[in-house]
């Protein structure tokens, strides 16, 4: 999932200050099960906004709204009408819901309410980790299902760096050094062999790096009207 937290109030109402009419939208899917930016923080945001505003002298009319999915046009595409009604539209989506929203209903104001943060898990009540940052060509079948891209501060490929110890990262004693799961899930499965493969350097042109990512699959398109 993507995981996201909300921004602090004063950041939020800084990015509405010149707003007399302001529309939140919230998203029911990733936001909602990380607890950033669901039915419920839409609604809590709509209402500390509101209450703001009224001590600060300046009332503004704050609705609240939540779509299923704030990255999919056909679930926008209902509130389209409460957004153009609106000053200013505060997204509660990760960054994908943000400028679905802005793109969508280009003639709105559309402002992040969240930061988005990470693709990660909710490993224990109340806590996300980080687990994947989309490189765009999987390792996982080398490292025992470990990620050493999203999991390793420095990303290595062959094994742990000089400051691995005592199966903690360099960066802090809360961080596992992901090199040390990598081996002791495969010592575990008998996999260790895998290790004595020299990873080459990775193609990063999958990654970020590449640029802007697209995946098309021509078998999934509408066909361009007017052909078979
Ligand atoms: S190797 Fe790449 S795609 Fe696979 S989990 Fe790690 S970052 Fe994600
Ligand atoms: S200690 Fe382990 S996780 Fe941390 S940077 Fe070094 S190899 Fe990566």
């Amino acid at each position: 999932m993507i995981v996201a937290e909300q921004k602090p109030l004063e950041e939020i109402k800084g990015l509405i200050a010149d707003a007399r009419k302001v529309l939140v939208v919230g998203c029911g899917t990733c936001v909602t099960v990380c607890f950033a930016g669901g039915e419920k923080e839409a609604g809590i945001l709509a209402a500390s906004l509101r209450m703001a505003s009224r001590i600060d002298g300046t009332p503004v009319e704050v609705s609240h709204v939540t779509v299923q999915r704030q990255c999919e046009w056909e679930y926008i595409d209902p509130v389209g009408e409460q957004a153009h009604e609106a000053d200013i539209v505060v997204s509660l989506g990760c960054g994908i819901g943000v400028q679905a929203l802005a793109e969508r209903f280009a003639d709105v104001i559309v402002v992040p309410g969240l930061n988005t943060a990470f693709l990660g898990q909710p490993t224990e009540q109340g806590v996300w980790e980080e687990r994947c940052a989309a490189c765009g060509s999987c390792l996982l079948g080398l490292t025992g299902g470990i990620c050493p891209i999203a999991r390793c501060a420095k990303q290595l490929l062959n094994g742990p760096c000089g400051g691995s110890q005592n199966g903690e990262c360099e960066i802090g004693h809360d961080t596992p050094c992901a090199w040390q799961l990598i081996y002791d899930r495969l010592a575990a499965q008998n996999r260790l062999h895998l290790l004595m493969e020299i990873q080459p350097p990775k193609d990063w042109t999958t990654s970020r790096d590449g640029g802007p990512r697209r995946i098309t699959r021509e078998d999934l398109r509408l066909a361009a009207e007017g052909s078979d």
